[in-house]
């Protein structure tokens, strides 16, 4: 039962009059995160020119009648949005435009996740959880928590989670059960074309038995060739059969990635996330780079000592690369 006396969690969305908020705000005030007893106070950040959209969305909010919305806070000020919040899913970013090179597209949402960065850092409670969705995800989450010395930087996370729940499905269609029977698949690195999608700690369970995908799916070319490929431009497959990015399937891979935080991993599973590296696995140290890691109590831990052959080593030092690379380039525009 929904107590009226339970403290409501305060959840910040921003971008929130855009695609991926409109189907993540739903999520959210149905109790699919939080938990359906716990009332949410939703604070929904978009720009001024989009408050009439957002207007719209509350409206919607509140013909879902959803038991769990406790308020519902519109505001194109970042001080209003982030005040006192205990969680913040950053959506909000610049969309890449006809002509743009992958640089300038950098620069532009490097400036606004520095300045989301300063103003949690002044408005939000030292305790909340970040999760980075708006692109690059990664880089976006390293310079928002740099901006925000206040709040520990283990508090900042980037979204895998959708390339791990592609995977994941991939892997289940491929041996005909249900997904729910695939675990452990690993999305390391880059949320870009450069991540590296790994079955070979991950296991099915295929008629009653807990099975090894490797020895399950016994096709090597296809799990290091197409299977790959596939997960790492199912963003663009998506993009030209809808003529509009991932929206619904990344709301729900927020909603899973941010409930693991507040629930943690169940026994001997592990969920991919953009988290601090430092250095485990010989990757760059410093950089958001995603790894199978477990949850506790709202703190993640890398998953130590998995073997990791040539195959897949020469994809997690590619995918590093890229971000110390990004990483360069987003300090610089800092700089500015
Ligand atoms: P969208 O263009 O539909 O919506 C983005 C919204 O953000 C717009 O309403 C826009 O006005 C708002 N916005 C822009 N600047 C803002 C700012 N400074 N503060 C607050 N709001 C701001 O885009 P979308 O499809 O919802 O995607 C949002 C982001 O998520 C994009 O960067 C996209 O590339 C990224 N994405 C990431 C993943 C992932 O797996 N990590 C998956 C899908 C999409």
């Amino acid at each position: 039962m929904l107590s009226s006396q339970a403290e409501p969690v305060r959840v910040c969305v921003t971008g929130a009059a855009g695609q991926i908020g409109y189907s993540l705000v739903y999520m959210v005030g149905s109790g699919a995160v939080f938990g359906p007893e716990t009332p949410v106070i939703l604070h929904l950040l978009d720009i001024a020119p989009m408050m009439n959209v957002l207007n719209g969305v509350c409206m919607e909010i509140s013909d879902c009648a959803l038991p769990c919305v406790r308020d519902v806070i519109p505001t194109d000020d970042p001080a209003v949005a982030f005040k006192d919040i205990d969680a913040a899913f950053l959506v909000g970013a610049m969309p890449r435009k006809e002509g743009m090179e992958r640089k300038d597209l950098l620069a532009a949402n490097v400036k606004i996740f520095k300045t989301q960065g300063q103003a949690l850092d002044q408005h939000a409670k030292k305790s909340v959880k970040v999760l980075v969705v708006g692109n690059p995800a990664n880089t976006n989450a390293l310079i928002c928590a740099k901006y925000a010395p206040s709040i520990p930087r283990e508090n900042f996370s980037a979204m895998t989670r959708l390339d791990q729940n592609r995977a994941q499905a991939q892997i289940a269609s491929r041996l005909g059960v249900p997904v729910s029977d695939v675990k452990n698949v690993i999305i390391w690195g880059n949320h870009s074309s450069t991540q590296f999608p790994d079955v070979r700690h991950a296991v099915a369970n295929v008629n009653g038995q807990e099975v090894p995908v490797y020895d399950a799916i016994k096709d090597d070319a296809f799990l290091k060739g197409e299977f790959i490929t596939t997960v790492q431009k199912r963003g663009a497959a998506v993009i030209a059969a809808r003529k509009l990015s991932s929206a619904m399937s990344a709301a729900k891979a927020a909603c899973d990635h941010m409930k693991s935080i507040w629930q943690g991993t169940p026994e001997g599973q592990f969920v991919s996330m953009g988290v601090f590296s430092d250095g485990s696995y010989n990757t760059p140290e410093g950089v958001m780079y995603s790894f199978p890691i477990t949850i506790k109590d709202k703190s993640w831990t890398i998953v130590k000592d998995l073997p990791i052959d040539d195959f897949a080593r020469e994809k997690m030092d590619a995918t590093g690369k890229e971000l110390c690379d990004e990483r360069d380039d987003a300090l610089a525009v800092c700089q500015d």
